[in-house]
C-alpha cells in the first residue's frame, strides 16, 4: 500500500527542526531512520501532513560517555552502538539487545531514540531501557528537559513527548564492574519481533549482594514492563537459584501478554518467567557468581 500524500522537509539544525515542528503543529511528525514511521504510513496507520526529516542532523549522530552516562544522540542507529568496542566491553545489556533487534539491515538505518519514541510494546530497547534505568533528552520551545524513562513510556505507541517536541539523546548510566546485564529474546527467526522478551541488569556490592536490580519485560502488554515486585526480591540478596526462581516468578504474574500468531497467552506468560531466569543466570555468570540453591 502507498502512504497518505504528504509533504517532506529536511533540517539542517535542530533548531530548525523545532521550528518546521512549531509551524507545522500536530500534523508534523519527525522522521529518524523510517524503520517504524515508514512502514506504520503505508498501512495507513499513521497519516502524518508534514514529515520533518532529521537525518541531515549529523550533530545528533554520537555516542560518548560522559558524567557518568553513555549518551546516544538522536541519530545514532543501533548498528553504531553494537560496532562500538567499548559498548561491547562494557555494557552487556546494551550489546546483547542491540545484538537482536530486528536484522542487520534494519539496525544499520534505525535508531535507538526512534525505536524509544515509537514505544512499540514489542521494540526490544524500552525494556533494555527501563533495565538500565536510562533518562531521554528532550528539547523544545521552552529549552531542554530531562525524563526517566519509567516517564517516558506511557502506553503503547505513546510517549511523554510534547506537541513541538524532539528526543535528542537517551542516556544510559555507565555500568561500573560490579554491574552486569543481558537481554534474552524468542523470535520466531531471525528479524523478527519478540515473541517474548527480558531485559535484566545487576549490581553487587562489597560483600557480593545485589545493590540495585533491574528487571523488564518486552511484549508483555500494553508497554515495556518494568517488574518491580523481581527487583525488590532481589535487592539486598546474595544471588541463589532459589532467589532467582521467586523473581522469575514475578515477572510471570506481572506479565498481560496478547494472544496472537506468535503464540498464546499462558505461552507467553511463562517465557516472560523462563527468559527472566535465564537472564538472571547470564548475569550471574557475567559476574562470576555461582549460584548454589540457597545462600
Ligand atoms: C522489518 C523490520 C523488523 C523490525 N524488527 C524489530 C525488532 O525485532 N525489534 C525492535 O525493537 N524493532 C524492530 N523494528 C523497528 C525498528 O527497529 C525501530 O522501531 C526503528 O529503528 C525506530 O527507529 P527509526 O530511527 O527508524 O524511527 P522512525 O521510524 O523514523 O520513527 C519512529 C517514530 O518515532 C518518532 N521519532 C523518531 N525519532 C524521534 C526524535 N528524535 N524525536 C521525536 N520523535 C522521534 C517518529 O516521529 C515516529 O513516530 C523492525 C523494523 C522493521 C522494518
Amino acid at each position: 500500500m502507498f502512504p497518505a500524500a504528504f509533504e517532506y522537509v529536511r533540517a539542517h539544525s535542530p533548531e530548525e527542526a523545532l521550528s518546521l515542528l512549531a509551524q507545522h503543529g500536530a500534523d508534523s511528525r519527525i522522521l529518524a531512520g523510517g524503520q517504524s514511521l515508514i512502514p506504520a504510513m503505508r498501512y495507513r496507520l499513521a497519516r502524518p501532513a508534514v514529515l520533518v526529516d532529521i537525518a541531515p542532523l549529523t550533530d545528533l549522530k554520537y555516542l560518548r560517555e560522559e558524567g557518568g552516562f553513555l549518551r546516544v544522540g538522536a541519530m545514532t542507529s543501533d548498528m553504531t552502538l553494537e560496532r562500538d568496542k567499548n559498548v561491547r566491553a562494557r555494557y552487556s545489556l546494551l550489546t546483547a539487545t542491540s545484538d537482536v533487534v530486528s536484522d542487520p539491515v534494519v539496525r544499520c538505518v534505525g535508531t535507538v531514540v526512534g525505536s524509544l519514541c515509537h514505544n512499540d510494546p514489542s521494540g526490544d530497547w524500552g525494556a533494555a531501557a527501563l533495565a538500565a534505568r536510562a533518562v531521554m533528552i528532550v528539547r523544545g520551545p521552552d529549552g531542554e528537559r530531562e525524563v526517566s524513562i519509567d516517564d517516558w513510556l506511557v502506553d503503547s505507541f505513546q510517549t511523554a513527548l510534547n506537541e513541538g517536541e524532539m528526543a535528542v539523546e537517551v542516556r544510559f548510566p555507565t555500568p561500573d564492574a560490579r554491574t552486569q546485564g543481558a537481554y534474552q529474546k524468542i523470535e520466531r527467526k531471525v528479524g523478527d519481533y519478540a515473541t517474548a522478551a527480558a531485559a535484566v541488569q545487576l549490581t553487587l556490592d562489597e560483600s557480593g549482594r545485589v545493590s540495585q536490580a533491574g528487571v523488564a519485560l518486552t511484549a508483555a502488554g500494553p508497554r515495556p514492563v518494568r517488574v518491580e515486585a523481581a527487583e525488590r526480591i532481589l535487592v539486598g540478596q546474595m544471588l541463589t537459584e532459589n532467589l532467582i526462581r521467586a523473581a522469575s516468578d514475578e515477572a510471570r504474574a506481572i506479565s498481560e501478554p496478547f494472544a496472537d500468531s506468535r503464540g498464546g497467552v499462558d505461552y507467553k506468560k511463562d517465557m516472560a518467567r523462563v527468559l527472566v531466569a535465564r537472564g538472571l543466570r547470564q548475569a550471574a555468570q557475567r559476574l562470576n557468581i555461582t549460584l548454589g540453591a540457597s545462600a
